[in-house]
């Protein structure tokens, strides 16, 4: 039984509709132990025997035998096993990997087939001892000349250790006495094996051969024995293991930088995406907070999408212990417990000199820097936060700097010259567009001010003698403290007197309602006095009656316990206005109603369709992105043809070359992207300033890193996928054809 054996076979070229003849009807035989040269002029079809013979390309027609088995049920995989059990190829142009120094071109062999790195090294060295090149055993392989070349191929074959060696014309590139000088080696490291070799020169593998092919238009045209040889047949099977994992990170990690341009380029791209999708994306995402932004409120003054308004879901009034547990909360950047104020305008004046007015916050919320004067000692010290070009507190500000200024009161526009107060310091606020004033006033102020707002805007309704009526704070029924009435007991003007059962009144039950937005309050009192002109000033210490008339007098401590009330509602304002999400969540979660100010922005409905818009860009843009990347590695792995089909023959099979070029893709798409998140890190630390990146470091959280990171991955895999399916598409022979 012959160990290759032909009958009939044809291999045909069909290329642009034209069918081209390999060679056709050839039957061969062929044995261990024989020695088979084989020549015939260019064009003859040497080549393409070689090939077929080798399980590099299919045949068309006719049966062909390995070791007794009919081939033409052959898969591509059983090819592949073929190969890696029967055939070590030597080629005219070598097919060495360039980039590989001697020792590992001929080590990678051995790796490939599953022998463990550290095994392999005195079986590597013996066999680059044996062809010559110990010297240079640590060269790269460009660096070699041809004849030298050849040698490695032919220690690279014999580290496959195959039954057949198939050596193309492995002298056609080589001067007569390398040459020589190769076809020695070959005959000497070749017995017991069959060897076929193509050579244009007979005279000199005359010595050597066995037997002598000479082929004509793709037929055989001589078929000569020379020589008997001992038919020694093929012992057992060759087993061979597939490459281990960490040869395969080893030879990926080597792949990665051996060629230094390669490697720079491919980073260049991978950094290109890096930087392009994360800028991309940040820039989406501060499209979208400009929008989100934008919009109207008619109810709320201050409406800083920072801002989130809390009630307390029991309707209660915050304590010292909410406050303080709502500080311990991280993403909660001050407190404005005064809430109303937020929401309320608030003017100074100096005697109708000027005017300072806008809306009010606890000087304990002041953040950053004075641009002018000092921060406040004293109660009645104010400080301004403005824009540069105000006309008071930019261009005026001398004159408005350390005067008495007296609070307007804004409900019934009188100026309170009871208590006044002065500006201290200024500070001037970034944004440009900003033309709103806050004033930092003491706690003390904001008291008084929450005092007068509870009484400014509460309902006011009087339950007597079993009939409400309604309070007028200006006029009907106004209830006005005085310390000479008891408590528990009210005055009445004498008017009333008219309603009470024979017109008396004392001893009546009058209760006084109280109730605002955030809470409901009354007393409960007892009539004990009427009040007349003659009698006002006796009583309570008061002349103009006209004016006066009507009121409802009370203790001034019960006075005050309607409205000198805690706080029912507060805003607290978070750091981060992206993380606001889970604060408000947190929030509910310990039991307040919330409501953020973002969420009452009305925005016009053009917004949502540029909304729509900008996400369909953005998907297109990272599309365009993923294309041109993928184009512009698929040109520079064009240039690794060559490497690929290259360990393809030396037995590494689909996946094993689909994992080397997945590997070595995610080394460079993992060194661009933590450089470049390096270089975010840096610029967050101040250490480089570098714009754009900031604006990354603004819009973009941990979460957008990793789903940027994955997209990465993701493309990395699928191009590596794509790229090796195209290159297992034909066969090994092909892909290389297209390379050279
Ligand atoms: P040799 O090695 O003897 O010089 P080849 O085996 O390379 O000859 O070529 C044999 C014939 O097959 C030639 O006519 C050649 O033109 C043709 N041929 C070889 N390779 C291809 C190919 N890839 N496509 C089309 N025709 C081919
Ligand atoms: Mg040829």
């Amino acid at each position: 039984m012959s160990l290759i054996r032909l009958k009939n076979v044809s291999k045909f070229y069909y290329s642009k509709g034209v069918i081209a003849s390999g060679f056709s009807k050839v039957n061969l035989s062929l044995d261990m132990g024989e020695f088979v040269v084989i020549t015939g002029e260019s064009g003859s079809g040497k080549s393409t025997l070689l090939n077929v013979i080798s399980g590099l390309d299919t045949y068309e027609e006719g049966e062909m035998y390995i070791n007794g088995e009919e081939t033409s049920h052959y898969t591509e995989k059983d090819f592949e096993d073929y190969r890696r059990k029967y055939v070590g190829n030597i080629f005219q142009n070598f097919n060495l990997v360039n980039s590989y120094t001697v020792y590992q071109n001929i080590e990678l062999v051995l790796l490939l087939n599953g022998n463990k790195k550290r095994k392999v090294k005195k079986q590597v060295l013996e066999l680059i001892k044996k062809v010559g090149l110990y010297k240079f055993r640590n060269t790269k392989a460009s660096k070699l000349s041809g004849g030298q070349k050849q040698r490695v191929a032919i220690a690279r074959a014999l580290a496959k250790d195959t039954p057949i060696i198939i050596a193309d014309e492995p002298t056609g590139n080589l001067d007569s006495k390398s040459s020589k000088a190769i076809i020695e080696l070959l005959k000497e490291v070749s017995k017991d094996k069959l060897v076929i070799i193509v050579t244009h020169n007979y005279e000199q593998v005359e010595k050597e051969a066995t037997r002598k092919i000479r082929m004509h238009d793709g037929r055989i045209l001589e078929d000569k024995k020379l020589k008997e040889v001992e038919n020694n047949n093929l012992e057992s099977e060759k087993t061979y293991k597939n490459i281990t994992f960490f040869n395969k990170v080893r030879l990926a990690l080597r792949n990665t930088f051996n060629i230094v341009s390669k490697f720079l380029l491919m980073l260049l791209v991978y950094l290109f995406i890096t930087v392009s999708l994360l800028s991309e994306y940040a820039s989406f995402k501060e499209q979208e907070y400009i929008e989100s932004k934008s919009g109207d409120n008619y109810i709320f003054s201050n409406i800083s999408d920072k801002r989130i308004i809390l009630k307390k879901s029991d309707k209660s009034s915050f304590t010292d212990d909410d406050y303080k547990k709502l500080e311990e909360i991280k993403n909660i950047d001050y407190i404005v417990k005064n809430d109303l104020l937020l929401d309320s305008y608030v003017n100074f004046t100096n005697d109708d000199d000027f005017w300072i007015g806008g809306t009010v916050n606890s000087i304990e919320n002041f953040r950053g820097e004075l641009d002018f004067g000092e921060m406040p000692k004293e109660q009645n010290q104010i400080v301004v936060e403005g824009n540069e070009n105000d006309y008071y507190i930019g261009y005026q500000k001398d004159q408005i700097f350390n005067k008495k200024i007296y609070l307007n009161d804004s409900f019934t526009g009188d100026i309170d010259r009871s208590e006044s107060y002065e500006i201290v310091g200024i500070k001037y606020n970034k944004n440009s567009y900003n033309y709103n004033l806050t004033i930092y006033v003491s706690d003390e102020l904001l008291d008084k001010m929450k005092f007068s707002t509870n009484q400014n805007y509460s309902d006011i309704k009087i339950l007597f003698l079993n009939k409400y009526k309604v309070s007028n704070f200006w006029g009907e029924n106004a209830i006005r403290g005085n310390d000479k009435v008891p408590k528990g007991e009210a005055y009445i003007s004498n008017d009333l007197s008219y309603e009470c059962p024979n017109e008396y009144c004392i001893k009546q039950s009058l209760k006084i309602e109280v109730s605002n937005l955030y809470y409901k309050d009354s007393l409960d009192l007892k009539v004990s006095k009427v009040y007349t002109k003659q009698n006002l000033n006796y009583l309570l210490g008061l002349s103009d009656y006209d004016v006066l008339n009507g009121s409802i007098f009370i203790n001034t401590d019960d006075y005050n316990s309607l409205f000198d009330k805690e706080y029912y509602q507060s805003s607290v304002f978070v750091k981060d206005v992206f993380d606001i999400e889970s604060t408000i969540k947190e929030l509910q979660d310990m039991g307040y109603n919330t409501l953020a100010l973002k969420n009452t922005l009305v925005n016009s409905g053009i917004s949502k369709v540029l909304g729509i818009v900008r996400t369909v860009v953005t998907v297109i843009l990272v599309v365009v992105l993923f294309f041109i990347s993928y184009f512009v590695i698929r040109v520079i792995l064009k240039s690794r043809n060559k490497y690929f089909s290259t360990i393809r023959m030396l037995g590494a099979n689909k996946a094993v070359s689909k994992q080397l070029l997945v590997m070595e893709l995610l080394t460079v798409a993992n060194i661009a992207y933590f450089s470049f998140v390096i270089l975010i890190y840096l610029n967050s630390l101040k250490v480089i300033n570098i714009g754009f990146i900031n604006n990354i470091l603004l819009y973009l959280k941990l979460k957008d890193y990793i789903v940027l990171y994955l997209i990465l991955i993701l493309m990395s895999l699928v191009i590596s996928g794509k790229f090796s399916k195209k290159l297992f598409k034909k066969s090994a022979i092909a892909t290389m054809g297209e390379e050279v």
